[in-house]
């Protein structure tokens, strides 16, 4: 069977979709909305629930092989596909991404090897484990309340200066499973893209610096030179080596955090991990010559996994909905003539029916034959289109 399923139909199905179908394949999508960005592209569009057993059966039907884009796709979903489909990435690594304090317990299992740890932190899950912050933590002070489950974007998050402003954010959270997270001082914040196969063939990207505004990422600099080159080498190495002890296969993405120099940390700090394509690793789409959408059909499909090439300097913006919106709040459809008349831009759009502030929307992506003009061209787009993080690119 020449179809390929995926678990989720938001924008990253959707690209994969696209990757899929280049290779000749059909396309299986489970998605309960109607709408959905990657519904829309696929053969086949399942539309219906991750709990709904009759829809599952269709899509092993269907499929040679299923991958998932929606990272907080239930366990037992995956686990009822792979009796009788493989599935990538499994189960158990999924759960473990899916859960901040399982995630960082991974992180520290193989910190030896990884040669990275995570920030400091401690679990909360019940108010005495809140009260001992107090009394045995506060070296954690200032920090991050995150929930352990379901944040992403910067939500489900909460800083917090005071064991007090702790105990409201927690209250303010539901009181549900958490980690406090010391707050690092950071210089920059980067990420890494992996991907291995079912016979533990490994292949990645080169690191990726991120810029994320109000917790979601605006701007991602993909070139040599946008993290210090032994930085860059030891964040690699260390993502490759928390995917081959996870025995994962897929594409990973590990989010690291580069903290000021001198901190005990060794200036690179890992943060967490996402079970799939990242929105950190579009700029692949238009700057190198396999994408990590090409790798996660490959991994998936069990074909060999191209060594992939990066062969321009890239700067990726991402478009929120903010973009749709005129400084009054009218709704504004962008002026993209202008932004494509500049030379290198390539425009992705999602197709997704609704802007709203902070939605992700589309991205738009700047190549070009040095990283100066590359420079030079992101900035005059980010201006066009009102974007955030201007000053840092
Ligand atoms: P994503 O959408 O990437 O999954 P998320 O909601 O899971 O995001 P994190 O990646 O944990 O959240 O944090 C969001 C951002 O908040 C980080 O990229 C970083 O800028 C900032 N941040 C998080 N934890 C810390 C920390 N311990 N110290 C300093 N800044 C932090
Ligand atoms: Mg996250
Ligand atoms: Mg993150």
């Amino acid at each position: 069977k020449a179809t390929l399923g995926v678990l989720g139909g938001g924008q990253l199905g959707r690209m994969f979709v696209h990757a899929a179908q280049r290779l000749g394949y059909f396309t299986a999508v489970l998605e309960p909305d109607a709408q959905s960005p990657a519904g829309l592209v696929s053969h086949h569009h399942i539309q219906t629930g991750y709990d709904d057993p009759a829809g599952l059966a269709q899509l092993a039907q269907l499929c040679q092989a299923i991958t998932t884009e929606f990272e907080n796709v239930p366990a037992h979903t995956l686990q009822t596909l792979a009796l009788t489909r493989p599935v990538a990435p499994g189960a158990t690594v999924v759960g473990i991404a899916q859960n901040r304090i399982e995630e960082k317990a991974h992180f520290a299992d193989c910190a030896a090897v990884s040669g990275v740890t995570c920030a400091p932190y401690t679990v909360i899950e019940t108010p005495a484990q809140l009260q001992a912050v107090q009394a045995e933590r506060k070296d954690l002070l200032p920090g991050i309340l995150k929930t352990a489950r379901m944040g992403y974007d910067g939500k489900g998050q909460v800083r917090v200066r005071t064991a007090a402003e702790l105990e409201a954010a927690w209250a303010e959270l539901g009181g549900v499973a958490c980690v406090l997270e010391k707050m690092l001082p950071l210089t920059a914040e980067c990420s890494v893209l992996v991907a291995r196969g079912w016979d533990g063939q490994v292949v990645s990207y080169a690191p990726q610096r991120n810029v994320h505004v109000d917790g979601i990422l605006a701007v991602t600099h993909a070139y040599e030179g946008s993290l210090p080159p032994a930085l860059a080498t030891r964040a690699r190495d260390a993502a490759v080596s928390i995917a081959q002890h996870l025995g994962y296969v897929g594409v990973l993405c590990v989010e690291f955090f580069v903290v000021e120099d001198g901190s005990e940390h060794g200036g690179l700090v890992v943060n967490e991990m996402a079970p799939r394509p990242h929105n950190s690793g579009h700029y692949t789409l238009d700057a190198c010559d396999a994408s990590q959408f090409d790798l996660q059909v490959h991994a998936m499909a069990g074909l060999p996994l191209p060594e992939p090439r990066q062969h321009s300097p890239a700067i990726m913006l991402n478009l929120l909905g903010d973009v749709w919106f005129d400084a009054n709040g009218q709704p504004h459809e962008p002026d993209w003539a202008t932004v494509l008349s500049l030379p290198g831009t390539h425009l992705h759009l999602y197709r997704k029916l609704q802007a709203r502030a902070g939605r992700k929307m589309g991205h738009l992506t700047i190549t070009g034959p040095d990283v100066a003009s590359v420079k030079t061209v992101a900035r005059r787009a980010a201006d066009l289109l009102g974007l955030p993080g201007l000053d840092a690119i």
